[in-house]
């Protein structure tokens, strides 16, 4: 079973980002950036099916500039078989990584495609979501547990206050969450392995994929300040500022 990995490339989620002076989006010069972590989850489920032997081979693959290589290669290491970038300078949104997906898992006859649930810098969670109904195949979203057995795929699923398990006939789509697995850390001697795995370049025209989108982001403004918190003396003197000074009680 071929299993197709969607890595992105975003901010490292411990860099605080500050929003440009225009509005226009955050300033990410010199910013450290990393894998998503959502798809290092999603690497991790990949790599243990294969230790399981149940996957064959994992192709990892992104979508973005040609800097997305570094991330590509985070992926070898941790154990991805060989690499797809399809290269562009284009902002890449949901839909059209979605139809560029489809593209790839059909081309490489994928049969589970793992993603993440979403990536933490413009926080979609709708990229799975869209192949899955772009390639009519069943979506297990949110999965905390993946079990391949017998042509189908069961996915226990993190739902409002418990857990729904599906089970959906490959090929399907699945998206991880938090609780799935711990990521390992690479070995240094496969960080130098994965220098010399296949990373292919392709294009979003490859896939008759036009990344015109049908989304303008208009502003994006930072979080509102907020005022610094007192300290209080003691339980009575926070009942006073409570009720005369915030009037909350
Ligand atoms: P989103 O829907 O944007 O929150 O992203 C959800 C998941 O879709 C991510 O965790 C990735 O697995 C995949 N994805 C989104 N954008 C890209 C991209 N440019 N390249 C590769 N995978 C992506």
């Amino acid at each position: 079973m071929k299993v197709l990995v969607a890595v992105k490339r975003v901010v490292d989620h411990n860099v605080k980002v500050r929003v440009k002076a225009d509005e226009s989006g955050v300033d990410l010069t010199n910013a450290k950036m990393s894998v998503n972590p959502f798809c290092e989850i999603a690497i991790e489920e990949a790599v243990r099916l294969k230790e399981k032997g149940v996957a064959s081979e994992i192709i990892a693959v992104s979508i973005g500039t040609s800097q997305s290589q570094e991330q590509l290669r985070s992926a070898l290491a941790l154990g991805a078989d060989r690499a797809i970038l399809v290269e562009t300078d284009e902002k890449a949104y949901p839909l059209q990584v979605a139809k560029i997906l489809k593209g790839v898992a059909e081309a490489e006859g994928a049969e589970l495609i793992l993603l993440g649930k979403q990536a933490i810098d413009d926080d979609n969670n709708q990229t799975g979501q869209m192949l899955a109904a772009l390639m009519n195949v069943g979506q297990g979203t949110f999965a905390s547990e993946v079990v391949v057995e017998g042509g189908a795929v069961k996915v226990t699923r993190e739902i409002d206050g418990g857990l729904q398990t599906v089970n959906l006939p490959l090929p399907a789509v699945v998206t991880t969450d938090l609780r799935l697995n711990e990521p390992r850390f690479p070995k240094l001697p496969n960080i130098m392995a994965a220098k010399k795995k296949p990373l292919d370049t392709k294009t979003p025209a490859d896939f008759g994929v036009d990344m015109t989108s049908k989304l303008t982001t208009l502003k994006v403004k930072a979080p509102a300040e907020r005022s610094a918190g007192v300290k209080v003396a003691s339980v009575d003197e926070l009942i006073d500022k409570l009720k005369n000074e915030a009037k909350v009680i």
